[in-house]
């Protein structure tokens, strides 16, 4: 069976603009764009790409993304006081710390400073708890929210399917884990202890990779039609970007796989902004999002 492809930039496309609907109705009944707001403490070149993209893209859509760039020696004080400001300022609905951050911040402090009615990234422990308790009213992470959209796009029965995540990171893997137990999915999460990892990856009619290893599931490893998400994003030797699924592979026993690139990467910022939108609406109708 050769794998039909999960078209992330096209599914992405199709959520942005589902977004800039809902920011031009959502500026129009409150008079003011839904905001987003990202910090960014340091230089990290990876992260300032990140960050200014998020801005860029945000305001493409008609919100007001806004990009605050902290110096590298900020302390922790200067950057809770930052997200303080922006708990209180009522024009700002998201509010996302990039990560990571320089090593003498703890990220939890910053983590938990932020309003959970404003954490677009979905990290406060409220809203993780939420996610942990299958209670709506909660904001979920982005990439695994991005990774729920492509397998609603597929049509993939998610109920009752055996799911593999590969990788339990509280940014990926657990919210993946959870986000598809709330669906009725048979989850199983692996990490890097896990014995017999290609025994497990083939009971999966669900696998999602986020170990973040090249190439590690091998295409003997994908059961027969099972859909296939691969979120790692890795350099091979020869430095061009793979995921950590043998796609070449894998695609000749999956039914459904995302490339990468072009497969989960485009949803998670998609995802962001739709959460962001969620989040202002909510907040709007002061009701939980
Ligand atoms: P992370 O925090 O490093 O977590 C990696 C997880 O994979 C850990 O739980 C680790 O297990 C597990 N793992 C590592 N090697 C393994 C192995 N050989 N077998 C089984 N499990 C293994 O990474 P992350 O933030 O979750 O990200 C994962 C990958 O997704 C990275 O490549 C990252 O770049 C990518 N990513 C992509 C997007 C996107 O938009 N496409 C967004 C976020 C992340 P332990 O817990 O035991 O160490």
């Amino acid at each position: 069976m050769a794998a039909k492809i999960l078209d992330g930039k096209a599914i992405a496309q199709k959520v942005r603009e589902e977004v800039r609907e809902g920011v031009a109705r959502f500026a129009a009944a409150h008079g003011r764009p839904p905001g987003l707001d990202v910090l960014l403490v340091g230089d990290d070149p990876g992260s300032v790409t990140h960050t200014r993209n998020k801005e860029k893209v945000s305001n493409e859509l008609g919100m007001r993304g806004r990009l605050h760039r902290l110096a590298e020696g900020t302390t922790e004080a200067e950057l809770l006081a930052r997200i303080a400001e922006l708990n209180a300022d009522d024009a700002v609905d998201g509010i996302l710390v990039q990560l990571p951050l320089p090593g003498h911040l703890r990220e939890h402090r910053a983590l938990d400073a932020v309003d959970p009615a404003k954490d677009v990234d979905g990290l406060h422990p409220v809203n993780a708890g939420l996610l942990a308790l299958g209670r709506p009213g909660g904001l979920a992470p982005c990439t695994p929210s991005g990774c729920m959209r492509l397998l609603a796009e597929a049509g993939v029965p998610i109920a009752g399917a055996r799911a593999v995540v590969v990788g339990r990171s509280n940014l990926v893997g657990k919210p993946m884990a959870a986000l598809l137990l709330a669906h009725h999915a048979t989850v199983a999460i692996a990490h890097s202890q896990t014995r017999d990892l290609r025994a497990l990856c083939r009971e999966a009619d669900i696998l999602v990779a986020a170990a973040g290893k090249a190439k590690l599931i091998g295409g003997d490893w994908i059961k027969e039609g099972a859909t296939v998400i691969d979120v790692g994003l890795n350099r091979d030797e020869a430095g061009k970007l793979v995921g950590d699924v043998d796609f070449e592979a894998a695609k000749e026993r999956a039914a459904w796989i995302t490339p990468v690139p072009g497969g989960v990467g485009p949803m998670t910022i998609a995802a962001l902004l739709a959460t962001t939108l969620r989040a202002a609406e909510a907040r709007a109708a002061k009701l939980p999002p």
